[in-house]
């Protein structure tokens, strides 16, 4: 036994094709090593360069360099995540809160870090990863000089990888709070204890663009803190903002009063409900947003989580005034984007309504979404306007 792994020719093809991990099954010799950095070679002894290692987990390769004669050290540590973040320079004039680092879509497996005003957030997602902690956050202190960096290590994920999950602060202090600018909207992030890393960020330029098209009554039905009504509010003459978390609500109404908006009013229901009550009602919005959770968490839950889909979109559909706007999007993974496409087909051929498809979008630049990396895409987003 020695520390290389040796892969199958299947496993090697998978990195011959621009995908990052090996699965267990085409790992034919396992490195007599623990959870790290380990060299990987094929069958017949070729070199195939550097994989973080994770042996509890069914990923148990992911791909970190493939150039077998580099030395995984600070200074790659460093070059690697400087890479990343240049990336986002575009980002900074219009947003203090953006993704460093997006795991895989950066070449940098199953690493996250979102940056919020002076502090940063990171999620080590592998086993293979945690022994490299202290060069990444030395390169991260180095590159961004960060007040504090706060793991947010309490994702399912973990277990997965045999790994403990908690909320840890690595370096210096993280605020409750963390007050975000993005495109002209303020609103409080919670490193600590709000969803994901503590905002969606990945939705922040689709915000800023249906923001734009705002107007009339308008509806964000899946709210969270606000975030799209802040932007809806800036146009629309009125806003309701909906979410079944009172909390989420409380925290959307102090963002509403950051931005002095007194367009929005707050709605604690399931939006299942809401819409149905609608639709009875005859209401109509001239500005419709649709941001729901993940309906179809794993393959199995996909059917159930297309009749989610439709339902909502069908009556959000039917509650649209002439001439106004549905901005609608998924963040399922399993439901793909011609499966997207083609729940709003339906959607739209049971609502009745003649809908014209505006634009489809996706993930901002931060979230880059890898053609051979299915998994590093997520977000579908489509804006449909109703013609009569
Ligand atoms: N649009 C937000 C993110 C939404 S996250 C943004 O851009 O920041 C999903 C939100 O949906 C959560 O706040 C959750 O509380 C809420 N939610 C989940 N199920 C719901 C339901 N059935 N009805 C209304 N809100 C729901």
């Amino acid at each position: 036994m020695t520390p290389q792994a040796t892969v199958s020719n299947k496993g090697a093809r998978r990195w011959a094709h621009g995908h990052p991990w090996i699965y267990r099954s085409d790992v034919i010799e396992r490195p007599d090593a623990p959870a790290g950095i380990v060299p990987v070679a094929d069958q017949r002894g070729k070199p195939l360069g550097w994989a973080l290692w994770s042996p509890k987990s069914e990923i148990s390769l992911r791909l970190l360099e493939a150039n077998p004669n580099a030395s995984i050290d600070p200074a790659w540590w460093r070059k690697r995540l400087a890479a990343a973040i240049a990336r986002r320079d575009p980002l900074r004039a219009e947003a203090n809160a953006f993704r460093l680092v997006h795991g895989e879509g950066d070449g940098l497996p199953s690493l996250v870090c979102d940056r919020y005003d002076r502090w940063l957030v990171v999620q080590l997602m592998s086993a293979g990863l945690e022994p490299s902690r202290g060069a990444i956050v030395d390169a991260l202190l180095d590159l961004e000089r960060p007040e504090g960096v706060l793991a947010r290590n309490d994702v399912s994920l973990r277990e997965k990888e045999g790994l403990p999950r908690a909320v840890e602060l690595l370096v210096g202090t993280v605020p409750r709070e963390i007050e975000v600018r993005e495109h002209g909207v303020r609103y409080l992030a919670a490193p600590w204890d709000g969803q994901k890393t503590g905002a969606f960020l990945d939705q922040r330029e689709n915000r800023a663009r249906i923001g734009a098209l705002a107007r009339g009554r308008a509806l964000d039905c899946f709210s969270y803190h606000g975030s799209f009504a802040l932007h809806l509010a800036r146009h629309a003459s009125h806003v309701t903002a909906l979410d079944s978390s009172a909390a989420a609500l409380e925290r959307a109404r102090a963002n509403a009063a950051l931005n002095a908006h007194a367009n929005i009013e707050f709605v604690e229901a399931n939006a299942f409900d809401y819409l149905k009550q609608a639709e009875r009602t005859g209401e109509r919005f001239d500005t419709i947003v649709l941001d729901p959770p993940a309906f179809a968490k794993t393959k199995s839950a996909l059917a159930a989580g297309i009749r989610g889909y439709k339902e909502i979109n069908l009556r959000a559909m039917r509650l649209l005034a002439p001439g106004a706007l549905l901005f609608t999007a998924s963040c399922s993974f399993h439901l793909t984007k011609p499966l997207f496409l083609e729940m709003l087909h339906d959607a739209a051929a049971d609502s009745g309504r003649r809908l014209a498809l505006r634009e489809i979008v996706g993930q901002p630049l931060d979230h880059p979404e890898i053609l051979t990396v299915p998994e590093t895409g997520y977000i579908k987003g489509a804006i449909v306007e109703a013609m009569d």
